[in-house]
């Protein structure tokens, strides 16, 4: 039986994840759960998989949620890292943003098994992230259907056997867009992702292709691949979840209809496989595979991904409190869809510090600036 701790257990990723210990009911045990504020369905989740513990950010909700339940409720800021205990075997991190750097390294020091769908805490401060892992020994698997991918298909290979690590992209809700069309975009438009079901923050992300740009960094520090050997083609189908190529010119690609479950199981079963519910491909229905090029001159955001990944330091840092930034004010229609890539850009390279070494303190610190630096810019244009 398999202890298991689930952050963000309300979110698109965490419900999904109780979909599969539904399904695996003598493999997965849930010990504690945590949320930012959503107590009714958290409540529901309560009811079912009756946790020991459970953490809601949001103390009014917290307080509110005391009277219904009978179990132990912690709140505040550091909520989701305080119900982690080295009594789980697997913590699901699947918060968002930088809110989920605490709990990763929290769970990295406590946990045997850390399954990791919140990208940024690689992102903001991946060398900090290898660091705890090695120093406890600890998995890091990762919930991202193209890491997902890229893990299955280096079962077994060396690294010195791999010559190119492939991200594949969907492209996003505004992938056929002129720059003159997505002037004119509204979040609503994004929201309408078309292959995957998401929450709000990362449907941006992916129609900006910060995610992408964000999934190459978490790439080179899973890996520990140079970014040299890393690209991205768009394949606005994801069927094909990235691939690896291998220096005897072979390509190895994992394939499945878009459902995050088979990366969420793959990350809670590793080595073995465990039955999803996600629906078979038919490959005559398919027909065909279609890949094609990034626009990189309207959607800018993978190169400077790539650029500030190589340049390091707390450059990445800034980069994502930016960008934090940037979509919020985006999903309010405050800034137009373009503006979000100035106030990314600009922020990056005025507050990040290229090639540094860091410490957590570090990168609190130019979070904290990295967010002011970039609220300046979305106020002036208001
Ligand atoms: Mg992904």
């Amino acid at each position: 039986m398999q202890r298991l701790i689930v952050l963000g257990s309300t979110g698109s990723i965490g419900t999904q994840t109780l979909d599969l210990v539904s399904r695996h009911k003598a493999r997965f045990k849930v010990v504690a759960l945590a949320c930012k504020s959503n107590i009714e369905l958290l409540q529901e989740q309560i009811e079912k998989f009756k946790p020991e513990r459970v953490a809601v950010a949001d103390e009014e909700k917290a307080e509110e949620l005391k009277a219904k339940v009978d179990c132990e409720i912690v709140t505040g800021e550091n909520a989701a890292a305080d119900v982690i205990d080295s009594d789980a075997d697997i913590v699901v991190n699947a918060l968002v943003g930088f809110a989920g750097l605490r709990p990763t390294l929290k769970a990295l020091e406590k946990v045997q098994r850390l399954a990791l769908a919140n990208k940024e805490s690689l992102v903001v401060a991946g060398d900090l992230v290898k660091e705890y892992k090695k120093k406890f020994g600890r998995e890091l698997l990762p919930i991202d259907s193209e890491h997902c991918a890229i893990w299955e298909c280096l079962r077994g290979s060396k690294k010195e056997q791999i010559s190119k690590l492939i991200l594949t992209a969907s492209g996003g809700a505004f992938r056929d867009k002129s720059k003159e069309e997505l002037q004119k975009v509204k979040a609503r438009d994004a929201l309408k992702h078309p292959t995957w079901s998401m929450g709000a923050k990362i449907t941006i992300d992916s129609a900006t292709l910060m995610n992408k740009g964000f999934e190459v960094m978490e790439a080179h520090f899973l890996f520990d691949m140079p970014y040299e050997q890393i690209d991205v083609v768009m394949h606005p189908q994801s069927i094909v979840h990235s691939m690896v190529e291998f220096v005897d010119g072979s390509v190895i690609a994992q394939l499945s209809k878009p459902d995050m479950r088979l990366a969420i199981a793959t990350a809670l079963a590793y080595p073995e496989r465990i039955e999803t519910g996600i629906e078979k491909l038919d490959f005559v229905e398919l027909g065909q595979l279609i890949f094609r090029e990034i626009r990189h001159d309207v959607f800018p955001a993978i190169k400077l991904a790539f650029k500030v990944g190589k340049l390091g330091g707390t450059l990445p840092t800034a980069m994502n409190a930016a960008n934090e930034i940037a979509v919020e004010a985006f999903l309010n229609d405050k800034i137009p869809f373009l503006k979000m890539y100035r106030i990314i850009e600009e922020t990056t390279f005025a507050v990040g510090k290229e090639g540094v070494k860091y410490n957590l303190e570090d990168i609190f610190e130019t979070d904290k600036k990295a967010r002011e630096y970039a609220k300046k810019i979305v106020d002036e244009n208001a």
